[in-house]
């Protein structure tokens, strides 16, 4: 299911003499992976820049959202405000997993930013230095020395990067 407010025209960037234009997107969601999930309220709010590229749309801008981080441990549920930067790049080309689907006009934004919204999460054990930790009978030697991955080794920017500056293959 698409939200209204996912999908965009973009049949102004897709002529001879387009220009890149910026635009908001504001909605609702419930994404949600492992122990985290994007609250509903506040809604996601994306600054967005649209620009013309050969083939397609190239996007970029920021997100900010509110999750709701259950740790694993005591199982006590937070909200943190958080925010990601987007990049990704729409073309009419369904080959590349590396890009999104351009449909006539139409871009739906919505799996785009949802994905760089749960690449962006961290990867979180507990809910701090105060965790009562775990409050069954369970070994909590299980649950220690998980530490050491920050979640910041992926970068979906890098993947633009490369899109937004081809190398001249074409003469
Ligand atoms: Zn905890």
């Amino acid at each position: 299911m698409s939200q209204g407010s996912f999908l965009l025209n973009v049949s102004d960037l897709l002529g001879n003499r387009a220009s890149s234009r910026p635009v908001k997107v504001t909605e609702s969601v419930d994404w949600k992976v492992a122990m985290m999930e994007v609250f509903p309220d506040p809604p996601l709010e994306a600054d967005l820049v649209l620009h013309p590229v050969s083939g397609g749309v190239a996007i970029t801008g920021r997100v900010r959202f509110t999750t709701k981080d259950t740790c694993s441990r005591c199982l006590k549920e937070t909200l943190t405000d958080r925010d990601a930067s987007i990049g990704a790049l729409f073309d009419t080309s369904n080959e590349d997993d590396e890009t999104y689907p351009l449909e006539g006009h139409e871009i739906d934004v919505s799996q785009m930013l949802r994905d760089e919204v749960l690449l962006s999460l961290p990867i979180i054990e507990d809910c701090g230095d105060d965790c009562p930790g775990v409050v069954s009978t369970a070994q909590t030697e299980l649950n220690t020395d998980l530490s050491g991955d920050d979640g910041s080794s992926r970068s979906p920017f890098a993947v633009l990067k490369d899109l937004l500056e081809p190398e001249e293959k074409e003469e």
